[in-house]
Formats: C-alpha cells, structure tokens, sequence
C-alpha cells in the first residue's frame, strides 16, 4: 500500500478516540482525488507499551539500568509479573472487548495497586453512584497511572497519557531547549515512536508527510519524527500544522526549525497543503503558496498568496476515519470530574458545525486568530448528511462537536434535522450560556440525542462578564442551566479566575455563585482555570485598557503566545488549591454549609452575594409569553382522543379526553369537546414531520377558524401548557 501523502498525528493526544485534524484532511484530500494514509502514533504507541511484551522490555529495562528506585517503583517493581500477567486483560477491558472483567476489576485484588490507589483515601465516596462498569474502567485507569508514574521516575521524565514533553512544547519562546533535547540520544518513548513510524513509512513511500501539532504536548514527537524522516527520507517534504503552528508559531523566525520540517502552514490546513503539493510536483511557484512558512536563502519567509482563498465548508468534504485503529482506542475514566469522564471515556465522532465562533468577542480568547474570527456555519442538512456517512464508516453514533461555541439557531436545525431522519445518535458540545436556550429548546436538543454541553461562566461576576464582553449575566446562566438540566442535558462550566482587575472579594463571591448553582441541581460539572493573558486576544493586545502590564512581550524566534503579566489587584495564584477543592467536593453534592473561608489558609473577604441569590434568579424565569412567531412543533405520538358525557347537577355535556403516551409516562388530559377535537387535528399538522411549519401566529388562526374562543386562555393554561413535556414545543 503506499500514499501520496501521510498524515499523522505525533504521540499523545487522547486515548479515547482520534484527534480529527487528520481524518478532516484526509477527507479533503478524497475529493481531490489525492491518496493518503493517517496514523495516531499516540494510540499505537501506548498500545505498544502497555501490552504483555511492552512491559516484559519495560521492566527488563529498568532491572538492567542500576538507579535509585522510590519506594513506589519499587513496589511496582516487585509487583512486576503481576502487571505483566493482567496488562492484556485490562487494555482489552478498557477497549471495550471484555466487559465482564469489570467484576473482577471491582474485587480489588485482581489489578496490582501503587501510589495512585493509596492518594484516594475514600474510593467509594468519589465512585458515588458509579456503577460497576465505570468503577472498573477508573480502578484500571489508576492501574495504568501506576505505571505511567513508574516510566517516568525511571525510564522516560517527558511522558504523560495525553501528551509528552509537553514543558519543551509550552510557551517555548526560544527554540534553544528543545532543539538541544533533539540533539541527544532517542528516548526510550522516542525509541517506540520511531520503529512504528518507520514501519509505516516503508510500507507508504510517501511524497509528504504532514504532522498535526494541536497541543504543546505534541510538539517534541513531531519533531522526533519530522528529524528522523529527514535523516532517511531526504526526498519526503515534511510539514507541520495545527492548532500549536497556528497560535503559536506566528512569528516564528528561527531557521533551525527548518532543519527538522520543510514547511509550516498556518490556520485551516485544506488550501495550504493543496498548493503545496502542487508546489512540489512543479505546477506551482513558490510564490503561490498560501500561509506557509518556508527557508529562503537561509532566512525564514512567509508567503501568503493573498489570490488563493480557502475553501468554505460544504466543500472540504467528510471527515475521513478510515486507517485509524477504531476499534483499539482506550477508554479511561477520569473520577474526579463529570464532563472529563465523557471527555476521556468512549469513542467520540468529531465534527464542527461551523468554522470560528458567532460571538467572537470574549476579551480574553484569540478572537484575532482566523479559528475563531472566521465564522462559518454548515447546515443541518450538510451536518446531517456527514454524520450519516461517519457513522456508516465507524460503526459509533456518539457525536461530539468540537465547536469553539455552537450556535443555538443552527443547533435547534440541527436537532430538527436528526429527528426528522430519525438517527439514533447521541451528541455534545460547546456553548455559550446565551438566552436562546429556553426551556422548549433544551427540550428539543435533548430529543434529538443531547446529553451534555460546556460553556464558560468564566468569572461568575456580572462586572467581570461585561469586562470579558462574555454577554451573559450570572442570573441568566444559572436559568440557562436550569433549562438544560432540566431537559436531562448535563452541563459543565468553564470558570476562569484571576481576570484583571479582579479581587479578593470577586473570586469569593464568585465561588459562592458556584456553590449554589451546584447546591440547585442546575451544574453537574466545573472545572476552574486560572486566567492566561494570551497575545492574540484584546487583554494581550491592550493589556493597559484592563489594568494589567506585561512582564514578557511575546517576541521570541520560536513559540509566542502565553504573556507573562502583572496584576496588583489580587495574589491570584493563592486561590487555586481552594477554589478547586471546594468545587471537587460541590460537584458530589458535599460541604455545601462549609464556610467559604474555610477552604482557604489564609484570610479571604466574607462574601457579599445574598445566600438566595441563586434560587431568586431561577424563581424569576418566568416563561417567555407568547411570541406570534414562534414556531410550533410537536414531536409526540398522535394523542388517544375520546369523548364521554359528564353530568353534574342535572347538566350533561360532552367532554374530549386526549391520552397521551410519552416514552417513560402516560397522560390524560381533559377538554371541552371542540376544543379537544381541535387539539388532536392540530397536533397532527405540527407533526415535526410535516414539510409546513406553523408559528403560533398561524395555530391561534386555525383555533379561531375552527369557531373557538379565547385562544390564549386554552394555549397557555393548563393542561394544554404542560404538553412540552410530552414534545409540543415553541422554538
Ligand atoms: S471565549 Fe468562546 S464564546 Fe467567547 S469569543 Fe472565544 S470562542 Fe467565542
């Protein structure tokens, strides 16, 4: 078999599930009729380690090297034949092949247990109501932690799950450290790398090799790699991009890292490695390349050839999964966090559903930088069109969409899309926390396979919000929240502390807005982030317009991007080990009359937030009144419409009763007899699969033609005003 091009992603990303830069360009490269081959030597890497034979050589390699052992090695080390006899078993089991083995997983003395085990001194209160599967996929994960922690005490520093060397790869300014790092002796990680990159490149014979760079973590192995392909495929242009190349390597003027790559692209990769194989077949000159760096006369040069535009996304094709070792991915399940267990646990489909983010105005995010300013949405049809072919190649249904924030109009088209074709999926994403998701939308998305979103709550201070130009209020996000869990859609916040300017007495507060979100039932999952002054967002290009001054200006040959800056207003950092211990003991329902204070080991402000604040602002969510152009759907089965006589006091009138059957519930409504008769034919034309769509306006003409009265009354009481629950919805 061999490829024009060869994509790959270097070790590591995730262990769950690919990386879709490559399978997005190899999908391109189908509808231009250019072969390719991907692989993700993270996955095949860890497999190779993490195997009977991988461990035989691993702890052969450390017996034979004399060293000073910790404690923990050591205990590792005598456990050795144990790891060996159960590694299969367990990589099996994390792979999804074998789950009986969770019960033996679960017995606690099946699995060797190191240091991992020990620093969770009460497993069962972090298994909470876990069950048996997801019990025995955490006890593995610890098991494979164990052992990472031995490789890197005596076998590799650099290594880690989901990346590797990844101090070499952050917010490297000069490239001196990793370039001296690529001038020693392969590392024993290294050493694996390299025999499976050879393996491939031999059965491939490639004119290209394109690596994707997304994290720092990935910067040291593709060079690894890119050094390597040169010193035996002189004739093989090598290329890196990514999201590293794209918010990092923008100025990069360092000629040595041409020793090791030929060409670097920025941004969106379809158009630049296009032209770029044009470029090397001789039908272009290199002045038409497009967003590449390249050596001239020894000088680093960027040619933007201004004349190529990029190609919109209807047209970059299906992402491609075919080549990637699809059914090995390693599900591990991280405890400590809700939304990180989805993150790390099965195997995800990635799409977007549009290119950039539709706010792009957050003052803390690279709004400069075309992945985010750029924005462009599919359709629902398109996205549809492309889950359906992603599906029939991966045989997975779950999908998540790795958008920078998904808009809530082309999510409800979306939703509308799947149910009308009926696709079993299940499906999440990013969000913004924005008005727009009511109570009917949620409702919506949760039928159409919703199960989680993330957005950022950032700073949970409305003078903060404003400053970040975020467009939510803490009030609005905590009955968005409320909306989406009620729908039974998990949501996960970004919370984000240390912004400028902010105090002591803002991060207090803003914690306590957390506390009682989480003490509502309205967040089931957080995550707190300190503020990172970035060069491309406006707090990095205008720092002095938020009261902050840089320390370092991001003007190195190499990687610029994370600023180094000065903030009087608060000793930032201290806060930290609290706010996240709190928040670890919120997301299980624990220490919520913990005082504030107590978490901390030094004196914090008393907050100012009213303890009811939360609950007043939800208590507030009045329903949205009728807007006549809503539109009106109903996604339920046809109700049971029948009539009976009533009579009270010598009276007898007839009366309509419509039964509804909903997939976990019955329900029986009551109804004059017209207006129940109205109801069931009405409830056929909203039917979603109906090409007519009606707005509110149209469904209060068709009352009143019917010879009804009083439409409101009916429409927004009870019992009619219940029937969301069993699909009739306004969006
Ligand atoms: S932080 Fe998120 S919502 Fe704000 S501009 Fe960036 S991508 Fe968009």
């Amino acid at each position: 078999m061999s490829a024009k091009v060869f994509l790959i992603t270097p070790p590591f990303t995730q262990l769950n599930t690919p990386y879709p830069a490559t399978a997005y360009l190899k999908g391109f490269l189908n509808t231009k009729g250019i072969s390719s081959f991907q692989a993700d030597l993270g996955i095949e890497v860890t497999l190779a380690l993490f195997s009977k034979k991988g461990l035989e050589e691993l702890f052969a390699f450390i017996k034979g090297n004399a060293q000073e052992l910790s404690e923990n090695a050591q205990r590792i080390l005598a456990l050795a034949d144990d790891y060996i006899l159960t590694i299969d078993a367990v990589i099996n089991f994390l792979q999804g092949h074998n789950p009986t083995l969770a019960h033996l997983i679960c017995k606690r003395n099946y699995l060797p247990e190191a240091s991992r085990f020990a620093q969770h001194d009460d497993l069962n209160w972090a298994f909470g109501n876990m069950g048996i599967q997801d019990k025995a996929k955490h006890l593995a994960t610890m098991y494979l932690e164990d052992l990472s922690d031995i490789i890197m005490e005596c076998v590799d520093p650099h290594f880690g799950f989901s990346r590797y060397a990844e101090r070499l790869g952050r917010s490297a300014n000069s490239f001196d450290e990793l370039y001296d790092s690529l001038l020693q002796e392969y590392t024993y990680i290294d050493q694996i790398t390299i025999n499976l990159l050879k393996e491939r490149m031999e059965m491939l014979q490639p004119q290209m090799v394109a690596l994707s760079v997304p994290f720092p973590g990935n910067l040291y192995a593709s060079f690894r790699c890119a050094q390597w392909i040169k010193q035996h495929y002189p004739a093989v242009k090598v290329v890196m991009g990514g999201g590293f190349a794209n918010t990092e390597l923008r100025s990069l003027s360092d000629a040595r890292v041409f020793e090791f790559y030929d060409f670097i692209t920025l941004d969106d990769g379809e158009a630049p490695i296009e032209n770029l194989l044009q470029y090397i077949d001789g039908n272009k000159t290199v002045e038409e390349l497009k967003r590449t760096f390249l050596l001239q006369d020894s000088k680093v040069t960027y040619i933007n050839n201004q004349a190529c535009t990029d190609y919109k996304q209807g047209q970059v094709g299906t992402p491609d999964y075919s080549d990637f070792w699809l059914d090995r991915y390693v599900s591990a399940i991280e405890v400590a966090n809700p939304m990180h267990s989805l993150w790390s646990d099965g195997r995800w489909n990635k799409l977007t559903m549009a290119h950039g983010c539709y706010w792009g105005k957050c003052t803390f995010c690279d709004i400069s930088l075309d992945y985010i300013a750029r924005y462009e949405p599919l359709t629902a049809q398109i996205l549809c069109d492309r889950m359906e072919q992603i599906i029939a190649q991966t045989g997975e249904t779950g999908f998540h969409f790795v958008d920078e924030a998904a808009p809530p109009a082309l999510m409800r088209e979306l939703a509308l899309e799947i149910i009308r074709r009926k696709l079993v999926v299940s499906w999440w994403t990013n969000i913004r926390f924005e008005k727009s998701f009511t109570r009917d939308l949620c409702m919506l998305l949760r039928a159409s396979g919703c199960i989680a979103v993330s957005g950022g709550l950032e700073v949970a201070s409305d003078r903060l919000l404003q400053l970040i130009q975020k467009g939510i209020t803490v009030a609005q996000v905590a009955r968005v929240n409320k909306h989406f869990t009620e729908a039974g859609i998990m949501v996960h916040a970004y919370l984000m502390y240390g912004f400028p300017t902010q105090t002591a007495q803002e991060t207090i507060d803003s914690m306590e807005m957390v506390r009682q979100m989480f003490q509502a039932g309205i967040l089931q999952s957080a995550f707190w982030h300190q503020f990172a002054m970035t060069a491309h967002s406006p707090v990095g290009l205008e720092p002095a317009k938020f009261g902050v001054t840089k320390q370092t200006e991001a003007i190195g040959s190499f990687a610029n991007n994370d600023i180094v800056h000065v903030d009087t207003a608060a000793d930032h950092d201290s806060f930290g080990y609290g706010l996240k211990k709190s928040l670890h003991n919120y997301m299980h329902a624990a220490c919520f009359d913990h005082p504030l204070h107590k978490w901390f080991d030094f004196k914090v402000p008393k907050t100012t937030v009213a303890p009811d604040y939360i609950i007043n602002a939800l208590n507030e969510d009045e329903y949205a009144g009728m807007k006549p152009n809503a539109k009106v759907i109903y996604l339920g089965k046809p109700p049971k419409l029948e009539t009976f006589i009533k009579s009270k006091k010598g009276n007898q009138w007839e009366v309509a009763s419509l039964t509804f059957q909903g997939k976990t519930e019955t329900l029986e409504i009551k109804t004059d007899k017209e207006q129940g008769a109205w109801l069931a034919a009405m409830l056929e034309k909203l039917s979603i699969n109906n090409i007519k769509a009606y707005t509110l306006q149209e469904v209060k003409a068709d009352y009143e033609a019917a010879g009804l009265e009083d439409f409101e009354l009916f429409w927004d009481n009870k019992p009619v005003n219940g029937l969301y629950k069993f699909g009739l919805l306004r969006l």
